[in-house]
């Protein structure tokens, strides 16, 4: 079961994309509807239905392109209004931001959205499990590394996390160590950097296998920015041409689905249950 997930925001939607302010994004390049249309007509292609988290401010700035998503048959989540990392927010900002994007998705799609991930997979303060439960989320994937989460080993493949009486799914991503480092390797710039035959390995008869990217992923032509600086410049945009080849060739192989899918063929009563 691979799970195909994109996170739709811009180029320099970086960590908690404090490097550009908020004022500045709209005389920025925008990328993001050309880069998700290469997306939708590779889904399109394939038959393949897949799951979006979008970014509140894409949504704001280009409702049309999220509409289309939603048309298609995909499914729609949430991933914060302006790419703030959770973990530096207040409880109250952190619903605030909830509560208005969810809306604003809403009233765009005119569908409940019950999906969400936390930017930069950090779904850390324990709270942000109530608030989602709260506002309707039935799924999270904002785990980016199940070994060692908050002290805890996590379960490796969909899980319920239970906060009381009330309950969270969790589609985790994976992560593996190499030399030291956990590598999320399911997606976006690890993707990009790897060869197509390990990733055919590494993909090969998974159970469980969460695959995101970014629609800068696919964009040969990523802009840079100062502020940005040089690291993050070179790995915003190092192997971007390589990305639809290589998954081109991978779903010719393997089937791919959107949570929602997977949902459906999950028995939800049979998955652990994590007290949190
Ligand atoms: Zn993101």
């Amino acid at each position: 079961m691979n799970i195909l997930t994109f996170d739709i925001e811009e180029w320099f939607h970086i960590n908690d994309s404090t490097w550009i302010p908020v004022k500045k994004w709209p005389y920025l390049e925008n990328r993001v509807i050309a880069n998700t249309n290469i997306i939708l007509s590779f889904l399109n292609r394939h038959n393949i239905k897949a799951t979006f988290f979008v970014l509140g401010w894409i949504a704001e700035q280009y409702p049309e392109l999220i509409k289309q998503i939603a048309k298609a048959g995909h499914d729609i989540g949430y991933h914060s209004y302006y790419h703030r990392i959770p973990e530096y927010q207040s409880k109250k900002e952190f619903e605030t931001d909830l509560i208005s994007g969810i809306g604003l998705l809403e009233k765009i799609t005119d569908k409940k959205i019950l999906y969400y991930r936390a930017p930069n997979f950090s779904l850390t303060n324990k709270w942000m499990l109530d608030c989602l439960i709260a506002n309707g989320i039935l799924v999270s994937s904002s785990i980016k590394n199940p070994i060692r989460h908050n002290n805890m080993d996590l379960p490796d493949k969909p899980f319920i996390f239970s906060r009381g009486e009330h309950k969270i799914i969790e589609f985790p991503l994976l992560t593996m160590y190499l030399i030291l480092m956990k590598f999320a390797y399911s997606g976006s710039g690890y993707f990009r950097i790897m060869p197509y035959y390990l990733l055919k390995r590494l993909y090969k008869n998974r159970p469980y296998l969460l695959v995101y990217f970014h629609p800068n992923d696919f964009d040969p032509n990523v802009p840079t920015a100062q502020e940005l600086g040089f690291v993050r410049n070179t790995l915003n945009t190092i192997g971007t041409a390589t990305t639809m080849p290589k998954l081109e060739k991978l779903c010719s192989l393997y089937s791919f689905s959107s949570i929602s899918q997977a949902l459906n063929r999950i028995d939800l009563d049979n998955l652990q249950i994590i007290d949190y």
